[in-house]
């Protein structure tokens, strides 16, 4: 199943070239700009926010990143994408199409997961067995004389905003796989002929839609389960299950850490040698800190209960990481000031 390429650069606004720093502050100006807790179109926000993401997962990712260029700057955004020949998939992206149990080819497709299907098929888990070994066969053992089946688990990524991480929600995401084409039971040959319907390969696609639960307190990596909506048994089987792994989406203001939130603060040199209060945002308003006279660069001041809630209840802290801004620019007032200092200030860095 083809997918469409995405030119994460230009999503992005950056050029090929752009540093780490630049790609970080390009994602920043357009995840404030595009956040749909602060845009107004909120529907039209989502879509850009999580496009924004997807990139910035990607290109704010060394690995990602390096695995991306491998594909060489020729793709336009939109056009038909396949992996071109020799490419080796990364770690974790796999494409759609797998074998079933019976030795067809199932291909997958989700819908509503916050990721393209261009991400998915070179960075995410879809359309990956979930089962033990093998093509994700479990219950392989016959019960009985037939050979009955448990079906394959299916698994993909869905993105979560950490606002849906605090407070929960309900997604409706959806799966487009192959099923046996009815017309030909699943044979693609009617009455002696290329079956009309399926066109000979035996099975049709087919969008099915799950109302997927978000609870709150989940973390990274975390595998919501949606039991009996992987794919259907055979021979009596239980169907499998739907396994969707949480990626949060990126956040201009906090970096995770587990349950904690990290802050990035600067500071004027001023504030860190006399001490400040300063507001930080938190995903529940805004807070005022204190920032102690003496603070260091790299400094981590802690705001208890103030993170991601915890499954088993509590919160994690937000953590401000300090650091210290020089001014590049001073005037002639300025200027005296830092020359006075300079004069009468025993503070060696060096000693
Ligand atoms: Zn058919």
């Amino acid at each position: 199943m083809p997918v469409r390429y995405k030119d994460y650069y230009e999503i992005l606004g950056v050029p090929r070239t752009a540093s780490d720093a630049e790609i970080k502050k390009a994602f920043r100006k357009l995840a404030r700009e595009h956040h749909p807790d602060v845009a107004k179109n909120k529907k039209q926000a989502e879509e850009k926010f999580k496009e924004i993401n997807e990139a910035y997962e990607v290109l704010g990712d060394a690995a990602k990143r390096k695995k991306y260029d491998e594909l060489g700057p020729n793709w336009s955004a939109g056009s038909e994408f396949r992996p071109p020949p020799g490419w080796e998939g990364f770690p974790g992206g796999r494409g759609f199409s797998s074998r079933g149990p019976r030795g067809e080819e199932f291909e997958f497709q989700f819908g509503g997961t916050g990721f393209s299907d261009f991400f998915e098929q070179l960075f995410g888990s879809a359309g990956r067995g979930g089962g033990a070994g093998g093509f994700g066969r479990r219950g392989g053992v016959a019960e009985d004389n037939f050979a009955s089946e448990r079906g394959r688990d299916i698994e993909g990524d869905i993105m979560v905003t950490l606002d849906e991480a605090t407070r929960g929600s309900v997604r409706s995401v959806q799966v487009r796989h192959g099923v046996p084409c009815e017309h030909c039971a699943g044979t693609g040959q009617r009455a002696g002929h290329v079956c009309n319907v399926c066109g000979g390969t035996g099975q049709v696609a087919k969008t099915e839609t799950y109302q997927v639960k978000i609870p709150a307190g989940v973390s990274e990596g975390q595998r919501l389960r949606v039991a009996g909506r992987g794919e259907a048994g055979i021979g009596g089987g239980k169907a499998g299950d739907l396994y969707l792994r949480v990626r949060f989406a990126k956040h201009p203001d906090f970096e995770v850490e587990g349950h904690n939130l990290i802050y990035e603060a600067e500071l004027a040199p001023w504030e860190a040698v006399l001490g400040t209060n300063i507001s930080v945002p938190t995903l529940n308003g805004r807070v005022n800190i204190r920032v102690p006279p003496g603070t260091q660069a790299g400094q981590k001041l802690r705001v208890r209960g103030r993170g991601l809630p915890q499954r088993g209840g509590g919160n994690g802290d937000l953590i401000v990481t300090t650091t210290v801004e020089v001014p590049t620019q001073v005037n002639e007032s300025e200027r005296k000031l830092w020359e006075q200092l300079a004069r009468e200030s025993q503070f060696n860095p060096r000693q």
